[in-house]
């Protein structure tokens, strides 16, 4: 039917103007829509990814990732509907672009290798990474190619790392190596991180999001050069989708949501840093199950999200309820002695007191905002007020105002409130100096370790404890989600 209708509008006018058997022959190749007129008619983009922390998962919120965030505003972009499959193997994901009812699109963090070359068309790139040796810490750290010789090594099946493999293969005959269609990336890791295998292959990206799940997993070396991340289409000579994906990469890449992307995803790297994100790791299984029930408890008596508080917990102490500093704030939430007085701690070194303070201290925080600011961006606010303190954060917001800017939105507010270190800034406010760029890095980090101990907390195991051996890896489950305490 389609096909008729276009057939009649485009050569509807012709009819007058030449003979029929032209028309014929001139308009029998315009008779099979491409594949972007298929979708825009069918008003679905339907598209494959893998089921993985850096592409697409469930968290709190729903369905996210990094890949589906970039086609759901691809879909948006042209009007479409999204429609998300998630494939069972690399392979799986290939072949499925070539039936005729399949997925159109394929955004799973794929490398645009020569070897695809038939399996698929490639966009243009839209993140660079670089394939990586993975090694378990203890072991003998390999440098080059020569080292992975004798060694147990894992790859997926299909993968660009298998590509690799297999060419390096040609110059050390002795290389041994298995693919495994059966498993994620993050299942390699935990292979690594547990023993299982020697060796893994992954690209930067997947480690950066992953590092902080595995604290015995490291890097031996680079593999190659940096490769280039990109969607697939179906081979073939149809470049219409094709041609809309790369002009929306660019559109993406001018006006900045692409960078956006990026550094949310991949925005807890620069945070932690490679060592920042084993030490969180290790923290994570050796610290957190001290406290967690405590976080929890206090979380649910004040109706925030108990990772939230964890996350400030982390950014203040790192979990450590004896720490203390020079301007004599002290304890796992790091309460000044006002503040502990105010919220009734009596002892600021016992860690429930603390973190039962730090609730009670960070929902007041929230009380005293102005109803003008909304979720998410409210607890920002209350999380900068917690650092700076709110007389300082008014101080802010009046500036932010001032420039033309919101100041009920952080990314503005945040933008404005290192100025309050500057003379000519705070000497026009009613608090005056205050070391502005701190509440900024404060806000920007424990955002970070919120959103790694989302992940790492998926819903099946709310309830348990990480020091039961339940260190979980997000993107494998996807089971509904329990009702959200913080609407972030
Ligand atoms: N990027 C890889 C590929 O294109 C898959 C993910 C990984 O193994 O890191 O095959």
């Amino acid at each position: 039917m389609f096909a008729q209708s276009v057939f009649r509008t485009r050569c509807a006018g012709w009819l007058s103007a030449i003979g029929i058997l032209l028309l014929l022959s001139g308009c029998a190749e315009e008779t099979k829509p491409s594949t972007l007129e298929r979708i825009q008619a069918e008003g679905t983009l339907r598209v494959i990814t893998r089921n993985s922390p850096a592409t697409y998962f469930e968290d709190r919120n729903g369905e996210t990732g990094f890949e589906y965030e970039l086609v759901k505003r691809f879909a948006e972009d042209l009007g479409l509907k999204l429609e998300i499959q998630t494939a069972d193997s690399l392979d799986d994901l290939f072949s499925s672009l070539k039936k005729p009812d399949g997925p159109v699109l394929a955004a799973a963090g794929l490398v645009s290798t020569p070897g695809r070359s038939q399996s698929a068309l490639f966009s243009d790139e839209y993140l660079q990474v670089t394939p990586q040796v993975i090694y378990r810490n203890g072991q003998r750290r390999p440098t080059g190619p020569e080292d992975l010789i004798g060694k147990r090594i894992l790859v997926l099946k299909g993968s660009s790392h298998a590509e690799q493999l297999a060419a390096l293969k040609l110059q050390y005959p002795e290389l041994n190596y298995e693919e495994s269609a059966a498993v994620e990336v993050v299942d390699l890791l935990r292979m690594v991180d547990e023993g299982q295998i020697d060796i893994t292959l992954v690209d930067s990206n997947e480690l950066a999001m992953n590092q902080v799940y595995f604290p015995n997993v490291r890097v031996g070396f680079d593999i190659g050069e940096a490769q280039k991340l990109a969607w697939a289409v179906a081979p073939g000579e149809d470049h219409s989708l094709l041609d809309e994906v790369n002009a929306f990469l660019k559109r993406a890449k001018d006006n900045g949501s692409l960078q956006r992307l990026k550094d949310r995803y991949y925005g807890h790297v620069d945070v932690l840093g490679y060592v920042g994100a084993y030490t969180f790791a290790q923290h994570l299984q050796q610290r957190l199950p001290r406290y967690e029930k405590f976080f929890r408890d206090a979380a649910q008596a004040h109706k925030i999200d108990w990772r939230l508080l964890a996350a400030i917990g982390y950014q203040e102490s790192l979990w450590q309820p004896g720490a203390t500093s020079k301007t004599g704030v002290r304890g796992l939430m790091m309460l000044t002695l006002r503040t502990a007085q105010a919220m009734g701690v009596s002892n600021r070194l016992d860690p429930k007191q603390s973190i039962v303070g730090g609730a009670k201290y960070i929902v007041y925080m929230k009380e005293q905002l102005p109803e003008s600011i909304q979720e998410p961006d409210r607890t920002w606010f209350a999380l900068a007020a917690y650092n700076v303190g709110s007389g300082h954060l008014e101080d802010a917001r009046k500036l932010t105002k001032a420039e033309g800017l919101n100041p009920d939105k952080w990314l503005d507010v945040q933008k404005i409130l290192p100025r309050l270190a500057q003379k000519q800034w705070f000497s026009k406010t009613r608090y005056g100096y205050a070391r502005g760029g701190e509440p900024v890095h404060f806000v920007r980090n424990i955002r970070r370790y919120y959103d790694i101990l989302t992940w790492v907390t998926q819903p099946q195991l709310e309830g348990t404890q990480f020091a039961e051996g339940n260190q979980h890896v997000p993107g494998i489950d996807k089971r509904p989600q329990p009702p959200q305490t913080t609407p972030l």
